[in-house]
Formats: C-alpha cells, structure tokens, sequence
C-alpha cells in the first residue's frame, strides 16, 4: 500500500498527529525530543461519502472504505544528515514512504520546548529541507563513484543516469530540492525517480495550531501558505491536540457535536488523510453488492486490469472485461438494473483508464 511519512522538528505535534490519525496512543506523545523512536506505521481508513450513499442504494450489508498508510517519523533534528540525533535511521525510514507529510509548528505554547528555540515554521521547514537536501547529496556523490567505473566499462545506462545525478547534484549544490529539476523527457524523469532521493517525494505542509485558531488560522499559517503556493504545494491547517480528543470521541454524532461547537464543518484529520491522497495521485473505484460496498486505491492512470489486480491477481492474469458504471450515474439511475436499462453501464476492455468514482464489476477467466 502507500505511505505517507509524517515528518518535523521535535515536540511540533507529529505523534499527536499520527495518534488522532490512528486513534491509539501507540505512538506516546510526550514533551521529550526522540521520545518516539521506531517509526510507527498505522492504516487509516480514507473518508469518502459516496461509499455510504452506494451502499445504501445497493442495499449493502457493510461498508469498507480503502485505506493510507501513515509512519510517524521521529528524530529529524538539525545535523541529521551527519547522523545527529537518530539521523541515519530516520533517513532510512523516509526512504520507504511514497510522500512526505511535513508538520510545522504554527503555535504557541510556553510549556512545550522548541529545540529552536523559537516559533519560526518558515525556518523550521528550512531546517528539516537543508538535512533532506544533504542526505540527497550524499547519496548522489556515492552513485556518481559507482557510475564513473561503470561509464568506463561503456555501460550506456550508466551514461544517461550520470546526466541525471548532475542535474540533480546542480539543483541541490543550489540550495533547492531535487524535485525541482528540470528533466528532458519521461526517460529521464524515471531515471530521476529511480535515484530515490528524498526531496523529490511530493510534499504536504501540515500547520498545526492553537485550538482558537484551528477555523481560521492564523499570521504563521499565512506564511507558510505563501511559502508552500510559491513552491506549489498545499497546506492544511489542522489542531492536533484537538483532532486528538476528537478521535477519542467514538460514536460519530458526538463528534459532529463537538466540531460544531467550535465553528468547524469536518475533522481537519480528515483534510489531511484526503489531502495525501492527492499528493498521491490517487483515485478510488468501488466494488457494490448486497454484501458489501468497497473503495480500492489506485494511481490515476491505471488501466483497467491493474485496478482489477488490486482486489486479485486472478482478476488481472485472466482479466477478459470490466463492467463499469460511473458514479454519478449509478446515484442518478438509482443503482445497477436503472444504470443498465439507461444505457449507462459499459463495457471496458484492456485499455480502459479507470475513472475516480468507478463503479466496477470485473469479468475474468481463471
Ligand atoms: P512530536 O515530537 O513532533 O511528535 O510532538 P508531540 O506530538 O509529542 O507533541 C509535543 C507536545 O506538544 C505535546 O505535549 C503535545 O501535547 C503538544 N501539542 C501537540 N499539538 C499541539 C497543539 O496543537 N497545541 C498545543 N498547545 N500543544 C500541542
């Protein structure tokens, strides 16, 4: 499945977040630096209304949204890069995550220790960045070692990776992240993603506020806003410790209640678990019948018998078509027999791109 790495200074709410994401007190949150240290790693189900309102046509006894998987990564402190702190492990633990869930602290609080010392999320972000750039660096020198011997054996991969890892090594030497190189070609761009640099993996700012301004934000999250659009990131503003609480709240009445109380529409949790899904470049298709009524994950531009191998790979090797009905035309046709009879259910063959909001039954030969 794919991974979303929470990422950040000590003590700026990233336990707190991944343990309101999960609803466990599995990651202990505490106003301790490296008080967290192996990464933990939950699934969180994605919140999509369009399941219960499927389901509730369908008749289906159960619903079952898809999930994304989340790693609480500790240890980031200046000098991480050089092995300070838990540097080299958490390096590691970034390598393995699709995108990067970046929490800066946006509030103030005079019991919780900045290892700044001071609230500062634009230098906070730079801090976190120069140590991901430096660590890129480093493994992009090692590879230019390993390819010069191999160039000299006329290795003619070897020779278009090299282009890559200079361009690469030219953006960072120019204090800017990898993903900001500029690549020729979809060659190039496959080459740069294979290098498994960590500042090539898209980004999300998390601003993590006070509970007063968890609605509106405030003068911090404005400036990471500005900073995130010049870079052509989003951000989400988010309370932590309240989405906390929140979570704790089991039954969904009570936490609608809650939310209202305070102005707010939607758990910011939600926000940021939708938000990663995009950052992802994920869509959802569902599967509905009287059993049950299910979301799957997959890349946008997945045709259609690689969605069908994310359920089995039965359903890919012996793929022969996919019934596939569009969302909003099985809402509007009130259901398969209506969606069928008004023409709108079709035939997909091989080729088929699957569509956000598919609804799909897939035909296979075993
Ligand atoms: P981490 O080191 O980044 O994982 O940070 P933690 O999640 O452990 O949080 C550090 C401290 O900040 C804890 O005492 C939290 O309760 C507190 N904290 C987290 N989020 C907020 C918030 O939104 N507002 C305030 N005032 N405190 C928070």
């Amino acid at each position: 499945g794919f991974k979303c790495g929470i990422v950040g200074l000590p003590n700026v709410g990233k336990s707190t977040l991944f343990n309101a994401l999960t609803n466990t007190a599995a990651a202990a949150a505490a106003n301790y630096p490296f008080c967290t240290i192996e990464p933990n790693v939950g699934q969180v189900p994605v919140p999509d209304p369009r399941l219960a309102k499927l389901a509730a046509i369908a008749g289906s006894k159960e619903t079952l949204p898809t999930q994304l998987g989340f790693v609480d990564i500790a240890g980031l402190v200046r000098g991480a890069s050089k092995g300070e702190g838990l540097g080299n492990q958490f390096l590691a633990n970034i390598r393995e995550v699709d995108a990067i869930i970046h929490v800066l602290r946006c509030f103030e609080d005079e019991d919780i220790t900045h290892v700044e010392g001071k609230v500062d999320p634009i230098a906070d972000k730079e801090t976190i960045e120069t140590e991901l750039m430096l660590a890129d660096m480093e493994s992009l020198e090692k590879r230019k070692d390993n390819l010069v011997r191999k160039i000299r054996g006329q290795d003619k991969d070897a020779k278009a990776m090299m282009a890559v890892v200079e361009k690469a090594l030219a953006v960072l030497q120019d204090g800017k992240p990898a993903r900001t190189t500029e690549v020729n070609d979809e060659d190039e761009a496959k080459i740069l993603h294979e290098l498994q640099l960590l500042t090539t993996k898209p980004v999300l700012y998390v601003c993590n506020v006070n509970e007063d301004d968890a609605a509106e934000g405030n003068e911090l999250t404005r400036r990471v806003e500005e900073m995130a659009a010049a870079e052509g990131a989003v951000t989400v503003n988010i309370c932590a410790a309240l989405e906390e609480e929140i979570a704790q709240l089991d039954d969904e009445e009570e936490q609608k209640a809650f939310l209202a109380d305070l102005g707010l529409g939607e758990t910011g949790l939600g926000r940021v678990i939708r938000a990663g899904y995009d950052l992802l470049n994920l869509i959802t298709y569902f599967t509905v019948g009287p059993k049950e009524a299910r979301a799957w994950t997959v890349t946008r531009n997945t045709k259609a018998p690689q969605a069908a191998g994310v359920i089995h790979t039965d359903f890919e090797h012996g793929f022969i078509r996919a019934e596939t009905i569009a969302y909003d035309d099985y809402i509007a046709c009130n259901g398969e027999s209506g969606a069928k009879e008004a023409g709108k259910m079709r035939l997909e063959g091989k080729e088929y791109i699957v569509q956000d909001g598919d609804v799909m039954h897939f035909r296979f030969a075993t």
